[in-house]
């Protein structure tokens, strides 16, 4: 079947260091039909204030010669992972003006400007519940203030670095928000990423995307976040296994800021 892994990491990330034709590589190993770069526009991402971004213009033109090195072998498209925070809607909207992408993503990374990734985040918040409540109602925030983008980012990146004895994040815990976001999702428009890096060690609550199906959700997106080469495709049996429990028969990928069906199977 077709296969795109629409959300990894080249060297143009502060946090990869991957070499474009080493990830076209190891997609055309792993049976891909086609990857998306989707390097980090994170505004006032760093402790100190500061941004993590890189040159668009040097960015496509990297894609373009990396998309004609593998013409006819392995589709590339050209993506940008937006972070989003309350005050930078304007900073990014400036950021991305006059550029072209195959694919935008949307994703909250920071919660009051910390990021679960190193642990902090559950030192101020070490109860499970508080801090998935927290970190979903500022997800919720973030979509409603900004939201030009295709596709929502790892709904639950929060659940990657948490510590409990239980990390899952089920929707019969947080109807009021998942009710909440999922509304917004539909009437923005906006896809749902099933981010494969998230499933490592804890299992995705498969009600959630049920309930978007339900709510009238038709698009959804297979990443695996990869920012080594060996992440590449991984976990993606397991994603179409979710996928296909909630009762869809087409995944998608984004070409030219719009979607394209591939048939499950
Ligand atoms: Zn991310
Ligand atoms: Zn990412």
């Amino acid at each position: 079947m077709v296969l795109y892994d629409m959300h990894i990491h080249s060297k143009f990330s502060f946090d990869s260091s991957m070499e474009m034709e080493d990830a076209a590589e190891r997609a055309i190993a792993a049976g891909l039909s086609g990857i998306a770069f989707t390097d980090h526009l994170d505004v006032n991402y760093m402790p100190d204030g500061s941004d993590v971004y890189y040159y668009f213009g040097d960015y496509l033109k990297r894609v373009n010669e990396v998309r004609a090195q593998y013409e006819g072998r392995l589709d590339i498209l050209s993506a940008v992972e937006v972070g989003l925070q309350p005050q930078v809607l304007d900073e990014n909207i400036e950021r991305l003006k006059g550029y072209e992408f195959d694919y935008k993503i949307g994703s909250t990374h920071l919660i009051s400007r910390v990021d679960p990734y190193d642990g902090s985040y559950f030192k101020i918040e070490p109860e499970k519940h508080h801090a998935y409540k927290r970190y979903l109602r500022e997800l919720i925030k973030n979509v409603a203030l900004y939201h030009d983008y295709n596709t929502l980012g790892h709904f639950d990146y929060i659940i990657r670095y948490a510590k409990f004895d239980d990390n899952m994040m089920r929707y019969s815990d947080f109807r009021d928000e998942f009710d909440e976001l999922i509304r917004l999702m539909i009437s923005f428009g906006l896809a749902f990423e099933v981010n494969t890096r998230s499933y490592d060690k804890t299992e995705m609550d498969l009600e959630v995307l049920k309930r978007f199906k339900a709510a009238g959700g038709e698009t959804v997106v297979i990443g695996s976040d990869a920012h080594r080469y060996n992440r590449i495709g991984l976990g993606f049996e397991k994603a179409l296994e979710y996928i296909k429990a909630c009762g869809f028969r087409y995944i998608a990928h984004f070409k030219e800021g719009r979607p394209v069906y591939d048939k499950i199977g």
